[in-house]
């Protein structure tokens, strides 16, 4: 029995060529949404943010890895930066390689050696998406630095809080910027909020997190992680009582494991989850990939070493 995906795969529905472009200024593009606040976006696909204070910057997420983003960043600033990844998953790790070290919540370190952050997955993903880049390979293995929420980047003239909110996976954070009035929320808040992935917390605890950030980002923006990036209060409080109204009816009935979708058109929101995916059972390793994905993975891999060695695994 093949997987929707698999079966799209198959019919050609979903092209797998991975176009290659040279220029790592036609994989970021920079748009400026603050005095010295930058949401960098992969190829329509992803978002990171760069936030350049008077004496360092810091960088929120990597991306997918379609191009150096190192290289990228220093395009728009010469100061010493920071990195810190909001969680785990692929799209957000992927370009941990061009850095020194990143900070990470020390949770969601005891993941890595699974599909959802490797570079296959990047890949694979990418196929999916049809996202442009060449993915070279990094200087590094990225080196994950484990933090905790009470952590704290002093970039001069601005200070960025942590703080540690489990949902969208157990260890998920949020960056507050108090000058600004701008928070980082990663994956943990979103207008298509993802509960599906293995690794994810329970509802339950999702929509705990999701109130108290509601409650602190009166006359903030929130900024995400995928599309144009702005996701409103109004939003978040649709998705929250969507969310509340699947924990009722799970209550009243058992909940299938299986992967349901709730939209609000109206809102433009959409929740989509999974409660045979919490947190901890073991996520995906690259053996439960579907065959055709690992085909995939394998013809790309040739691109980098780290690939060869992850491939190896499968
Ligand atoms: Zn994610």
């Amino acid at each position: 029995m093949k997987t929707k995906l698999e079966l799209n795969l198959l019919r050609g529905k979903i092209n797998l060529r991975v176009p290659v472009i040279k220029n790592d200024t036609d994989v970021y593009r920079f748009h400026r949404i603050g005095p010295s606040t930058y949401r960098i976006n992969e190829a329509g696909f992803v978002n990171c943010y760069l936030l350049i204070g008077s004496e360092r910057a810091l960088l929120i997420d990597t991306g997918n890895g379609g191009g150096n983003l190192r290289k990228a960043v220093e395009t728009i600033t010469k100061r010493p930066v920071d990195v810190f990844i909001t969680h785990r998953h692929c799209d957000h790790v992927g370009g941990a390689g061009w850095f020194d070290g990143v900070y990470i919540y020390h949770t969601e370190t005891e993941a890595f050696e699974n599909i959802v952050t490797s570079p296959v997955g990047s890949l694979a993903f990418a196929a999916i998406e049809r996202q442009p880049g060449d993915f070279p390979i990094p200087t590094h293995r990225p080196n994950y630095i484990k933090t905790d929420e009470n952590m704290v980047f002093d970039l001069g003239d601005r200070q960025i809080r942590v703080m540690h909110f489990p949902g969208h996976t157990e260890g998920s954070c949020i960056l507050v910027d108090d000058a600004m009035r701008q928070i980082f929320v990663g994956d943990e808040i979103s207008t298509d909020m993802l509960l599906a992935v293995p690794g994810a917390s329970s509802l339950e605890t999702w929509v705990r997190s999701a109130k108290k950030i509601y409650n602190l980002s009166a006359g903030y923006e929130l900024w995400w992680g995928h599309k144009r990036g702005l996701v409103t209060r109004p939003q978040l409080k649709c998705t929250i009582h969507m969310a509340e109204r699947v924990l009722r009816s799970q209550k009243r009935n058992h909940f299938p494991d299986k992967t349901v979708i709730y939209r609000n058109r109206k809102m433009h929101v959409s929740l989509m989850y999974n409660n045979g995916n919490v947190y901890p059972p073991t996520p995906w390793t690259l053996k439960d990939l579907p065959d055709t994905i690992i085909t995939i993975a394998k013809t790309l891999k040739a691109r980098s070493r780290v690939l060869r060695q992850d491939a190896r695994r499968v």
